[in-house]
């Protein structure tokens, strides 16, 4: 029986919707922050191979009631207008939800990265600038773009240098984008952002015993078996560090070719290596393989982590799904009827707003690091470290003095005289940001009798702080 699915921008409509009618929101505040603000769509040719190729691309801005807006730039060959809207929609509420002060937006082209060579792409990449900036929707001030599917550190310093050639008069020009190259304007932890913001998600779940019960979970992280959809940048760090930091088994990964499995867990580096020398996860030593990627979906496991594409569990396959607990790294990859199926059966699902902010968190901090033109720690980290000597001096001074034989082992004096360095800065301020979102999604689920999830309540804390913001400018 085919089953008719819900396109990803209806879903997030559906779920804003759900979430609003709990809420006693101004009469047509609703909609307001409901609809999308703009969608511009350009088609341009670059001569390629002899031959004018044309492309088309999309940057929406959901939501202006903070600037910059702020979203990633996505290439693949599924890149729509409506893909492009749900996106930007879904980082209105992202940045509201993590205190991050942007809009949302969003971008794609439509392309498949793997079709083309590395020249190509550049050609490609600074043309789509060039469009973006004549019309404002990429600038420091008003537009902010960043990674997201198909994109990286490479295309973010091709848009930051082409955007600074057309605009070498602007100082603040490299804050233009965020997920640049450290060496070119980036902040040191942003790569591996999302991925780690999907560890600290977790970590926080586990600190939250009313959630876990309603999960059916008991425990820490160590040792539960999950289940990883898609290995890019944001399933690789969450996989990487969930497993070897964390003592979690990777018990499988699905990929475009299929799906590798072991219920002792996969090593996650060498199978990165293996899909980046093979071109998929066929054939990787020590697994089973099959070619059905999607039914890795369905193994019994504790938690499964889609971090790939939207959709990919919906109203056809919600009732096969065996896990406990969902965490959504990917941006929708649960549909609305497949939420509800998975609430009625007691799964849990950490949403995507939530569960994968770290990026645009991180992403703030390198905007805020452009802004400022300086490293984060560079003028306090000196000083931290002898004021902390400081004390350790005087600790050891008194101990001597009173014959106390008091000593400090020297790994506690490494740790604690070391002042904080940029990376670990950032990752003090993404742990402090996830922790925070948590407990204000949380507070929502366990006292509002009505809210049964902690999407709804995620929408909610959203929604309240951007119509309080439509508020203040009196609208
Ligand atoms: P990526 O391009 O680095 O990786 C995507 C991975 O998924 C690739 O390994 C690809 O082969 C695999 N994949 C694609 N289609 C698949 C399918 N149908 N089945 C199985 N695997 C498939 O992209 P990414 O940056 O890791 O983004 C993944 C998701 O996370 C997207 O939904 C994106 O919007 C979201 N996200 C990314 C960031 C970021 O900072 N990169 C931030 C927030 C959210």
């Amino acid at each position: 029986m085919s089953v008719e699915l819900t396109s990803f921008r209806d879903s997030v409509e559906r779920m804003f919707t759900h979430a609003a009618s709990f809420m006693d929101l101004a009469p047509g505040l609703e909609e307001k922050i409901r609809v999308c603000n703009s969608t511009y769509t350009v088609r341009f040719g670059v001569r390629l191979r002899g031959q004018i190729h044309t492309f088309t691309g999309y940057r929406s801005v959901h939501s202006e009631h903070m600037e910059p807006v702020k979203g990633g730039i996505r290439y693949s060959l599924d890149v729509t207008q409506d893909e492009v809207e749900a996106l930007a929609a879904l980082m209105t509420y992202k940045c509201s939800l993590v205190e991050v002060p942007f809009g949302g937006s969003k971008g794609g082209l439509c392309i498949d990265p793997r079709a083309w060579e590395e020249h190509e792409l550049e050609a490609i990449t600074r043309r789509f600038t060039y469009e973006l900036s004549r019309r404002n929707l990429i600038s420091p001030s008003q537009n902010v773009p960043a990674p997201d599917m198909g994109t990286g550190e490479r295309e973010m310093a091709w848009m930051a240098d082409a955007y600074k050639r057309l605009h070498p008069d602007d100082i603040n020009a490299r804050g233009c984008v965020t997920g640049k190259p450290l060496s070119f304007g980036g902040i040191a932890g942003r790569v591996e952002a999302t991925g780690r913001g999907v560890q600290y998600a977790i970590h926080e779940f586990f600190r939250h015993p009313d959630a876990m019960k309603a999960a059916g979970i008991e425990g820490g992280v160590a040792g539960k078996r999950i289940v990883v959809q898609g290995l890019g940048n944001v399933g690789y760090h969450a996989a990487k560090f969930l497993s070897t930091e964390d003592d979690a088994r990777i018990i499988a990964v699905a990929e475009r070719d299929g799906a590798v499995m072991n219920p002792n867990g996969l090593n996650i580096d060498e199978l990165r290596l293996h899909i980046a020398e093979t071109g998929g996860v066929r054939d990787f030593p020590g697994a089973e393989y099959t070619q059905h990627s999607l039914g890795a979906l369905e193994l019994e496991c504790d938690i499964l982590i889609p971090a790939a594409v939207e959709g990919v569990i919906n109203a056809e396959n919600a009732d096969r799904i065996q896990t406990r607990l969902i965490v959504e790294a990917a941006n929708g990859p649960v549909t609305a009827e497949a939420d509800s199926i998975l609430k009625k059966r007691g799964v849990v699902i950490i949403p995507d707003m939530y569960a994968n902010a770290g990026g645009v968190t991180v992403s703030y901090f390198e905007w805020v690091k452009n802004l400022t033109h300086m490293r984060f720690g560079r003028m306090e980290r000196r000083e931290q470290e002898a004021r902390h000597l400081t004390l350790v001096n005087e600790l050891e001074r008194l101990s001597a003095d009173r014959g106390l034989g008091w000593t400090l082992s020297s790994n506690f004096k490494d740790r604690y005289l070391r002042g904080a360095s940029e990376l670990e800065l950032v990752r003090s301020g993404l742990d402090d940001t996830m922790r925070g979102a948590f407990q204000s999604m949380a507070e929502i689920w366990h006292t509002n009798d009505r809210v049964d999830d902690l999407r709804t309540a995620a929408y909610i804390v959203s929604i309240d702080r951007i119509s309080q913001s439509y508020r203040a400018m009196g609208l």
